[in-house]
C-alpha cells in the first residue's frame, strides 16, 4: 500500500487559512443572523475593469473561430507577453527570454521548490507568506517542526519586527542557499529601501545565496523612491530570481496569471545556468498559462490596462487608509497599508488568536492571526485592504466598539 509523504505529516494543523474559515463557519453557526465581514484572506473583490474583461472575452470568442482557435503554446507563455513584462514592468532592464509566464506566483514557487529540491538550505522572514516554509517542508528542505519554538529545525528564520523595521540585518544571515523575500510584503505590508535591498544582495553574492524576491504587491508601491524589483539594484542578476502576479493589480486571484523572472547570469554552483534547469521544470511539469488569459495579460499591460491597475490599485489602497485612520484612532499601533494593501496591527503581550477570536466574535469582523505566518507574527493581527468600500466602512465602524 502506498505510504503517506512522510514530509506532509510535518506540516503542523493544516494550513492557516482553512482553519480561519472554520472558527468563522463557528461563529456564523453561533450568530446566524450576523453579516459577518472578512478581512482575512488577501482575496481581491472589485470586477475586472472593462478594457481588460473585454480582451478577455474577445479571446475566448476568438477560440470558438476556426481562424481564432488555438491550442497548447510556448510554455514560456506568449512571445508578445514575455516582451510587454519585460518592457512596462522592467523597463528592459531583463531579457523576455528570462520571463517565464505561468498560472501565479504560488504555483511559480512550489514549481521553484522543485528545481531545488530536499537539500536546498532556506531562509525565511519571520512572518511570511506560507507557501515559502510549507513549500519547503513538502520537498523535504526544512527539516521536522519543533513545537516549542513552533518553527523547523532546518529553517533559519529571519525576525521581521517594529524594534528593526521590519528588515533583518543581512549580516546575520548564515550561508543559506536560498533566501526567500517579499517586498511589499504581506502579511506586514513592509517595504525594503534600495539601501536594504542592495545590503541584502550584496550578502547573497557573499554567500552565494539565490534570493527568490516575490514582488507581487510591486504595483501597491506608492512612494517613488522605493524599489519594485529586485532587478534595480546592481548584482542582483548574478543572486536572484523574482516572482510576481497579475492577481492582485488587476483581480486576476481567480482568472490566474503570473510569471517568473530568471537571469541568464544566475548559475549553480557547477556553473550551470539555472534559467535552463528552470526551463526544464517549466516545459515538464508545467504546460503554459491559458492563451485566453494571456490576451488579458497583454491587455492589462497597454497604456488603458495600465491606467485601469493604477485606478484598481488605488481603490485598495484607498481601503487601507481608511483601517489606518480607524486603528489609529483606536490607539492601535499599526504599520504597513502606505505602500501595500495590508495593516500589520500590534496586541503587545496578546496572542494573535486571541485577537482575531475577540474581533471575530464581538464585532463579527474576519482578520488574520499573525502568528500563523511564523513565530514573529505573535502579537498581531493582519488586516486586509481587500474588500468592497461598502464593507470595509462597516467594519472601520464596528472595529471603534470593539472592548480592548
Ligand atoms: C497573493 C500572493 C501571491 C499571488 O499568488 P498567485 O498564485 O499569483 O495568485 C504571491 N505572493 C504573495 C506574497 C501573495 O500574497
Amino acid at each position: 500500500m502506498a505510504k503517506r509523504n512522510a514530509n506532509l505529516a510535518k506540516l503542523p494543523g493544516g494550513y492557516l487559512f482553512p482553519e480561519i474559515n472554520r472558527r468563522k463557519k463557528a461563529c456564523q453557526d453561533a450568530h446566524p443572523e450576523a453579516d459577518i465581514i472578512s478581512l482575512g484572506i488577501g482575496n481581491t473583490t472589485e470586477p475586472l475593469t472593462p478594457h481588460i474583461t473585454q480582451a478577455l472575452a474577445k479571446a475566448a470568442e476568438g477560440m470558438g473561430m476556426s481562424d481564432g482557435y488555438s491550442g497548447y503554446g510556448d510554455e514560456q507563455g506568449f512571445e508578445a507577453l514575455r516582451g510587454k513584462i519585460a518592457e512596462k514592468l522592467y523597463n528592459n532592464v531583463v531579457d523576455p527570454e528570462e520571463v517565464l509566464v505561468s498560472d501565479g506566483a504560488k504555483c511559480d514557487i512550489g514549481r521553484l521548490q522543485l528545481l531545488f529540491g530536499a537539500d536546498a538550505s532556506v531562509a525565511v522572514q519571520d512572518p511570511s507568506y506560507p507557501v515559502y516554509v510549507d513549500g519547503s517542508v513538502i520537498v523535504g528542505a526544512t527539516g521536522d517542526f519543533d513545537e516549542s519554538k513552533q518553527q523547523y529545525g532546518g529553517v533559519h528564520y529571519m525576525a521581521c519586527t517594529p524594534e528593526n523595521n521590519f528588515f533583518p540585518d543581512p549580516a546575520d544571515l548564515p550561508p543559506t542557499d536560498l533566501i526567500y523575500f517579499c517586498s511589499p510584503n504581506n502579511p506586514t505590508g513592509a517595504v525594503a529601501t534600495k539601501d536594504q535591498l542592495k545590503a541584502l544582495v550584496d550578502v547573497a553574492r557573499k554567500n552565494r545565496s539565490i534570493i527568490i524576491f516575490d514582488s507581487a504587491y510591486s504595483p501597491y508601491i506608492c512612494d517613488p523612491e522605493l524599489p519594485r524589483s529586485i532587478f534595480e539594484i546592481d548584482g542582483a542578476r548574478e543572486c536572484a530570481i523574482e516572482v510576481s502576479s497579475f492577481s492582485k493589480p488587476v483581480g486576476f486571484t481567480g482568472v490566474r496569471l503570473g510569471w517568473t523572472v530568471c537571469p541568464k547570469e544566475l548559475v549553480f554552483e557547477d556553473g550551470t545556468p539555472v534559467l535552463q534547469d528552470w526551463n526544464r521544470i517549466m516545459t515538464t511539469v508545467f504546460n503554459g498559462a491559458s492563451n485566453i488569459i494571456q490576451h488579458g495579460g497583454l491587455a492589462a499591460l497597454d497604456e488603458q490596462g495600465l491606467a485601469e491597475m493604477r485606478e484598481t490599485v488605488g481603490f485598495y489602497m484607498e481601503n487601507a487608509a481608511l483601517i489606518k485612520a480607524c486603528l489609529d484612532d483606536m490607539g492601535v499601533q499599526n504599520y504597513g497599508g502606505e505602500n501595500a494593501p495590508y495593516i500589520w496591527a500590534h496586541f503587545p503581550g496578546c496572542d494573535s488568536w486571541d485577537v482575531f477570536a475577540k474581533i471575530l466574535n464581538e464585532v463579527f469582523v474576519v482578520t488574520t492571526p499573525g502568528a500563523g505566518f511564523g513565530p514573529a507574527g505573535q502579537g498581531f493581527v493582519r488586516f486586509s485592504a481587500f474588500g468592497h468600500r461598502k464593507s470595509i466602512l462597516e467594519a472601520t465602524q464596528r472595529l471603534k466598539r470593539l472592548s480592548l
